[in-house]
């Protein structure tokens, strides 16, 4: 028998265990399939703070997800090991601090054959977990959706912030370019170059405006297509969503995507070789409903329910 979230019927949702969905919480990482885990920073962040506190809200919204997608009919309880294995003890006075022990908790957590699925936490965290995924897998294709493309050189100055992981993980050779999607790249910038540059290293951008009114499963499509069974990350910043969904995260941009938008993509990938996910961004303090991070909670079930060996009933 694997690792079942605890149910409605055992324990009323408003209680119980503060871990992802109530599963066990975990220590033997050697038995799971797939660790949940939270990643509590937010001094990468460069205008609204709270991240700190996304892990704790996400687990908390948490608890009203049932195990059975109703729509796909994929049961990942019933073929993933799956458990909560705690947050990582970040050092919240220093950000370069932080990111090594990020890398140094993922060099330690990829020894074993599991699938972590992050809960952040600024953006910034996603170059340290490349940076161990890269050690076990090679450069791998990465499936970025966010408003914001995370490609600066520096902020005031700082190289490591969580608007440069992506352009670091391009100089790390941590990513294969042409694998890379940025889906979602919307806003104000300050040049053209903002997107541009990326696409001319090979990245395959598309912005929320290309978008706009139309089901994201095509786009999974052309993707599963491209990616085939290439070794695959995928990183889901929250603020890719419409702030009408997601209002509760630090740099909100108007015209994203939708909840069910992102939902079908999501949907839309089953059959590739994911090999770990991130969900970052969600700041709680601006969370007024509690929306952000129940959306949250959903994102991450969705994706768990495409990981690969999930099997439908
Ligand atoms: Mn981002
Ligand atoms: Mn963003």
């Amino acid at each position: 028998m694997k690792n079942q979230p605890l149910g409605g019927n055992e324990q009323p949702r408003f209680s119980g265990s503060g871990t992802f969905m109530r599963l066990p919480s975990s220590e033997n990482i050697s038995e799971l399939d797939v660790a949940f885990l939270g990643i509590p920073m937010d001094i990468g962040t460069s205008w609204r703070s709270g991240t700190r506190f996304g892990p704790k809200q996400i687990r908390a919204e948490s608890n009203m997800l049932r195990p059975y997608n109703m729509w796909t009919k994929a049961a990942p309880f019933d073929s993933l090991n799956c458990g909560d294995i705690g947050d990582i003890p970040i050092n919240t006075f220093d950000l370069k601090d932080s990111v090594d022990r990020i890398g140094s908790f993922y060099d330690q957590l990829l020894l074993e054959e599991v699938i972590p699925m992050a809960m952040g936490g600024d953006h910034t965290l996603t170059l340290p977990i490349l940076r161990s995924i890269k050690k076990k897998f090679g450069p791998v294709a990465l499936l970025h959706i966010d408003a914001h493309a995370d490609v600066n050189d520096h902020m005031f100055g700082e190289k490591i912030a969580h608007g440069t992981p992506f352009r670091r993980a391009y100089e790390e050779g941590l990513i294969k370019p042409d694998l890379v999607y940025q889906i979602g790249l919307r806003g104000t910038g300050y040049t053209a170059e903002d997107f541009n540059e990326a696409r001319n290293w090979g990245f395959n951008v598309v912005q929320a405006e290309e978008l706009w009114h139309k089901s994201l499963e095509p786009l999974a499509d052309q993707i599963k297509n491209k990616i085939a069974d290439h070794p695959v990350y995928i990183t889901f910043d929250i603020d890719s969503l419409d702030p009408a969904y997601a209002p509760g995260t630090g740099t909100p941009e108007i015209c994203g995507l939708t909840t069910p938008q992102a939902v079908g993509f999501i949907r839309g990938l089953k059959g590739l070789n994911i090999i770990g996910c991130d969900l970052v961004e969600v700041s709680p303090p601006y969370d007024q409903s509690g929306n952000t991070a129940l959306t949250a909670a959903n994102i991450l079930y969705e994706l768990l329910c495409v990981l690969p060996g999930v099997k439908e009933r």
